[in-house]
């Protein structure tokens, strides 16, 4: 019973386990699915803030020149050389053109100015000079295409760029990101933050691990430990009985032995103190039982005031010494009430092939004898 009970709770703990295992999994593909779309939106978002703060920029200089404090040539050499020696992360850079077309500053390939770019097109057959104006007029927005990297060969990339128009100067100010720089950015993110996931995962399984353990260990000994005393319970000892059987068979010189005990006059006290005490009265017993016997022997509450040791050993002797000492110390516990509690037992040696229900048969009669013959003895016949 024991082992089926925890073996299927270990294994509802595992379900559980692999379920949220699973369910953490699906989760963090989801996210990285949301976190994929999001990244690239911000990046987006991210170049049309830069081109607006160009504009932005622009505009400063268009209105100096305006209130006559600059030259309207002067403004717009100034406006074109800070835009073209601003630079943003991952060699992000401004360019501007015209609505024709024409290239007005290119930072990185200078060998473009003033030339006519309108029929241009990138490796798809994109006409994306058009695009940028087209887009530019509109009131701005994003052009994808595919476009050489700075400081790299010819070699286009896909680009997302988001242009902007200034119409005092007929200027198409554009910035962009190339999306394979932003999936390998995300990539990078993506790999801290499953780090930090799996970690999570891991923490989460061992916790549950170890609360499986100890709920397991909890459950099983419900159902193996007698509650009030804490001893083993009867369904522990049939659990156990073939375990002594063999341990008792595998060494010629240790005999298993079966001491019997039951409360003398329990019901007395229990009528008379009432059912709590007589709890109490059997707690105290259990102490002693639980204190005075060794790992290996089995201490089991077996009825209401009785109670079942299997012990090993060489001989007689120490089990009777055993029997005697438990008697003596019931007998001196001290209650509440004045009482002056005993105990009889009856005790048997288990003989060659005997049953271990013969043998617990043959202690009990030996119990039976003790009772019998006045209570508060140890009988061994
Ligand atoms: P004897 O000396 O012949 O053994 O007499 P006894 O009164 O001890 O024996 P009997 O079998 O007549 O009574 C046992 C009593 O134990 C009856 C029952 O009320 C009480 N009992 C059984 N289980 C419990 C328990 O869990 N708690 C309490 N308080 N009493 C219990
Ligand atoms: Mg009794
Ligand atoms: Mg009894």
């Amino acid at each position: 019973m024991k082992v089926y009970l925890s073996s299927d709770i270990g294994r509802q703990f595992g379900l559980m386990g692999l379920v949220s295992l699973f369910s953490m999994l699906l989760l963090t593909f989801l996210f990285f699915t949301a976190f994929t779309d999001i990244y690239y939106q911000l990046k987006k978002e991210e170049s049309q803030d830069l081109t607006t703060a160009g504009l932005a920029m622009t505009k400063g200089f268009y209105e100096l020149s305006s209130k006559g404090e600059l030259s309207e040539e002067d403004a717009k050499a100034i406006a074109l050389q800070a835009l073209s020696s601003s630079r943003h992360i991952h060699e992000g850079y401004y360019w501007v053109n015209d609505s024709s077309g024409n290239m007005v500053m290119h930072p990185v390939k200078p060998e473009l100015m003033q030339i006519d770019l309108s029929t241009v097109q990138d490796v798809n057959g994109l006409y994306l000079f058009n695009e940028f104006v087209i887009a530019a007029h509109a009131g701005g927005g994003w052009v994808d295409y595919m476009w050489p990297k700075p400081g790299g060969d010819d070699t286009a990339y896909p680009k997302v760029s988001y242009v902007a128009y200034f119409e005092p100067w007929d200027w198409v100010i554009g910035t962009g990101i190339y999306l394979d720089e932003v999936a390998e950015q995300k990539n990078q993110l993506a790999i801290q933050a499953a780090k930090l996931i799996l970690a999570a995962v891991l923490l989460m399984v061992l916790i549950s691990v170890l609360f499986a353990k100890r709920s397991t260990t909890v459950i099983k000994d419900m159902a193996i430990k007698d509650p009030l005393t804490g001893l083993f319970s009867r369904r522990y000892l049939n659990e156990s009985e073939d375990s002594f059987i063999s341990r008792d068979k595998r060494n010629e010189d240790n005999h298993l032995y079966v001491i019997f005990l039951d409360l003398d006059h329990f019901k007395f006290i229990n009528d008379n103190f009432g059912h709590h005490f007589g709890d109490d009265v059997l707690e105290a017993v259990g102490k002693v039982l639980h204190e005075n016997t060794r790992p290996q022997d089995l201490a089991v509450r077996y009825g209401g005031e009785e109670f079942v040791i299997l012990m090993l050993a060489e001989s007689i002797e120490p089990v009777l010494q055993l029997t005697e000492r438990i008697r003596m110390l019931v007998n001196k516990l001290q209650f509440a009430h004045d009482i002056n509690l005993t105990i009889s037992a009856g005790v048997a040696q288990r003989g060659f092939e005997e049953s271990f229900p013969s043998v617990l048969n043959r202690a009990d009669h030996n119990l039976y004898t003790a009772k019998a013959e006045g209570r508060d003895r140890v009988v061994f016949e």
